[in-house]
């Protein structure tokens, strides 16, 4: 019973208006027990003396490297009467795993989860591991979703007739407001929305330094109906963890030169300016308390819990006595050239920029043959059809299909085609991590987070193809997983069997 309480103190936080949430994260490394462990359990005993903070997340192998499961850490913070917030990212396991880490979460009470696509995986056993991302974040969201109610299984699954019982978890979901550009921004928020709709409970942001942006986050929630209560992220980096961070060596961190500059000031004084970092944070949450967020996520290397626990007394503090208008420019240190969302009118490119050549021709052509008042639409169906029915027509179909999309769209022959919903451009080929509902948060000034300022965005890519249509209200309803049955399959057959992702059941 203990347990199930101490759970729930983070949801009744979250969901009581009154409150401000505090969550702290903690970061496991590798191994299974030492003194890096220990000192995390005795953070977290002393967090839990002090009482202010509500729950402790838990990272799931950050950074793209193997580190302790966040569930078992999670059990030993749940031990100590607090409440674990579960990360579970998608790098490194697939769809039946990651519903796997539901069970086994849902079995140990483990019901409050924090949901991301992931750091694409880096070092790990005899080199690079190799990337998954099976789903995304808005289908694992859509996934628990479905675990919430008792529902039986999939028609044809093994104990389809028996239905689960309900799991009653409380997910949440993270975006990033810091994008620089106008491409990364939107696409930020388009899936914002989408993870919104997928059953989101709560927002966490993506930490960062810029107050205007924090501002942006909330009004956009505002703007857009979002009623989800959004927990701002504070970091308080070390000096070698703001050089990295600078460098871009951290996915998706934005970190300007200015604010390098006056840690590297700060760090002349005898405690290497221990305290100037923790008055700024403590300065952020007052600020951000104001603004309107529902809490805050805490952060930050090497930090024992006295320094955390003096960050939130000087909070307090800044809070009753503070300017917080005047303190909002203390700790405001943005990106120069940053795309604001209040710019959209005056430097947009979705307001002065007209779809790309290749995306017309394209659509005039999937129009013609894929849309039912096509011209073309009776006879590609009636051929595709005709086709299905003899497997040597089918193959011989197929290659010729594939061979066609390789030349214009680099096809990977998944067999679920939706490079209409990328503007005709293939996420399979284009972007490592496969996402198909929208970008990860990991890429940086336009530029994937795989390939640092070389390759462009998949996704900066899609937008660049017809930035307008981000201007429409566009169903944020997410793609569902692919069928691997279908690879190597024909996508068009399989569009019009109805067998992809336009599937009624889909
Ligand atoms: S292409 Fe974009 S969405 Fe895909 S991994 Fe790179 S940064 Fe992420």
């Amino acid at each position: 019973m203990t347990i199930r309480h101490t759970t729930d103190s983070f949801r009744a936080s979250l969901l009581n208006e009154q409150d401000f949430t505090l969550s702290f994260e903690l970061v496991p490394g590798r191994g299974s027990g030492g003194k890096r462990l220990d000192a995390i359990l005795q953070f977290a005993e002393e967090c839990k003396k002090d009482g202010r903070i509500t729950a402790l997340s838990i990272t799931d192998n950050p950074g793209g490297h193997p580190a302790l499961a966040p569930t078992s850490l999670g059990l030993d913070i749940q031990a100590l009467g607090l409440a674990p917030l579960i990360h579970v990212s998608l790098k490194d396991k697939n769809r039946n795993m990651a519903e796997s880490q539901l069970f086994e979460c849902h079995r140990h009470h483990l019901l409050n989860l924090l949901v991301l696509s992931g750091d694409y995986p880096r070092y790990g056993f005899h080199g690079q591991a190799k990337p998954v991302f099976d789903l995304d974040s808005p289908q694992l969201l859509t996934l628990i979703h479905r675990l919430r109610q008792p529902l039986p299984l999939e028609k044809g699954a093994p104990g389809s007739l028996m239905p689960l019982p309900a799991m009653d978890f409380m997910a949440g979901c993270v975006v990033s407001p810091f994008k620089t550009t106008e491409a990364e921004q939107r696409f930020q928020y388009t899936k914002l929305l989408t993870k919104i709709w997928a059953g989101a409970d709560f927002i966490v942001s993506q930490l960062g330094f810029d107050i205007n942006k924090y501002q942006e986050l909330l009004n956009f929630c505002r703007d857009n109906s979002v009623r989800q209560p959004v927990l701002a992220s504070v970091f308080i980096p070390s000096i070698k963890v703001a050089e990295m961070m600078h460098q871009g060596q951290v996915p998706g961190i934005i970190f300007s030169k200015t604010l390098l500059h006056t840690m590297r000031e700060e760090a002349k004084h005898p405690d290497q300016g221990e305290e100037a970092r923790l008055i700024r944070g403590a300065k952020m949450v007052a600020v951000l308390q104001q603004m309107g967020y529902a809490g805050v996520h805490l952060g930050g290397n090497n930090l024992s819990f006295v320094k955390v626990a003096f960050l939130l007394d000087q909070a307090e503090y800044f809070r009753k006595t503070a300017d917080l208008q005047e303190l909002r420019h203390e700790v405001d240190f943005p990106f120069p050239q940053t795309w604001y969302m209040r710019s959209q009118s005056l430097d947009s490119l979705a307001s002065r920029q007209r779809p790309s050549l290749r995306f017309r021709i394209n659509q005039q052509i999937h129009d013609e043959i894929f849309t039912p008042s096509g011209f073309l639409f009776p006879v590609a169906k009636k051929v595709c059809l005709g086709v299905d029915r003899n497997r040597q027509a089918r193959r011989l179909f197929s290659w010729c299909e594939q061979l066609l999309k390789i030349i214009f769209f680099r096809c990977r022959s998944c067999g679920d085609c939706t490079i209409t919903e990328a503007n005709y451009l293939c996420p399979q080929s284009g972007c490592p991590k496969k996402m198909i509902n929208g970008p990860c948060g990991g890429s940086l000034h336009g530029f994937c987070e795989v390939y640092p300022g070389e390759r462009v965005c998949f996704w900066v890519r899609v937008y660049q193809q017809n930035p307008a249509a981000h201007l429409d209200s566009k169903s944020p309803t997410p793609l569902p997983p692919k069928d691997w049955a279908l690879q190597g399959s024909s996508s068009w057959i399989n569009y019009f069997t109805e067998r992809d992702h336009h599937k009624k059941d889909g």
